[in-house]
């Protein structure tokens, strides 16, 4: 980077033989008829920050009075309820010119902190960091569960079981009436293979009877014809 005169800081090695890249058209428009034939989506670059990107749940600030940790401003932290768009912009190609704002620039651009997270993961991490819910009036503390709250809990999720057990038709049953009918159930199975192998035995009884008659009528007809049979026997 030594040498002067050129504007082009492109290092050392290029400085006394610059080469401008030339494009390869023919390769790109290719490229891109391919993809027009694939049907992938173009996206204008739009801000991110419309409307529909500040009504992401991510970016709710904590409601006014809320509650939280005792000597704190912030609101205890709390679960998200939906999930977080990270997939609808997949498969999806955007134009991004070199005077895009850097909200609109590709990756994933946090609102509330104006900063921009170049994939997925450091998208979540971002959002689910202390940085993010302070910004938003979270503190990372969570609301300690009482005795209260967590009966609560349970109350409202056996009311919705039983909610299904009747959308569904069947009535209910009790724990000790399913296990009484699987025991049934397993009895009744345990009978069938019992019977199935009496059968079987007895099947083979049978056979190795009539083998044995067989062997016996063939031994008088051997007789009759005056040798002694196909045992193989020295002489
Ligand atoms: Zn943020």
């Amino acid at each position: 980077m030594s040498k002067g005169g050129g504007s082009d800081d492109l290092g050392d090695k290029q400085v006394s033989n610059v080469v401008r890249r030339s494009w390869d058209v023919e390769l790109y428009e290719k490229k891109a008829k391919e993809r027009l034939e694939r049907g992938d989506e173009v996206e204008e670059a739009r801000p991110a920050s419309s409307k529909a990107a500040l009504n992401k749940e991510e970016f709710q600030p904590a409601p006014d009075g809320a509650q939280g940790p005792a000597g704190s401003r912030r609101a205890y932290l709390k679960a998200r309820t939906e999930k977080v768009d990270l997939e609808s912009r997949l498969h999806k190609t955007q134009v991004i010119t070199s005077a895009a704002a850097s909200s609109s620039q590709g990756g994933y651009w946090c609102e509330v902190c104006k900063c921009l997270l170049k994939d997925s993961i450091a998208y979540l991490d971002h959002i689910n960091g202390k940085k993010h819910q302070r910004a938003l009036g979270f503190s990372m503390r969570v609301e300690r569960s009482s005795v209260g709250s967590v009966k609560e809990k349970l109350d409202k999720l056996r009311a919705r079981a039983e909610d299904a057990a009747k959308a569904s038709g069947a009535p209910r049953k009790s724990a000790v009436q399913e296990y009484e009918e699987r025991l049934a159930e397993y009895a009744a199975a345990e009978e069938r293979n019992r019977q199935e192998r009496r059968e079987a035995a007895a099947a083979a009884k049978e056979a190795a009877e009539h083998e044995e008659e067989q062997d016996e009528e063939a031994a008088a007809i051997a007789a009759m014809m005056g040798f002694g049979g196909f045992s193989g026997g020295k002489r």
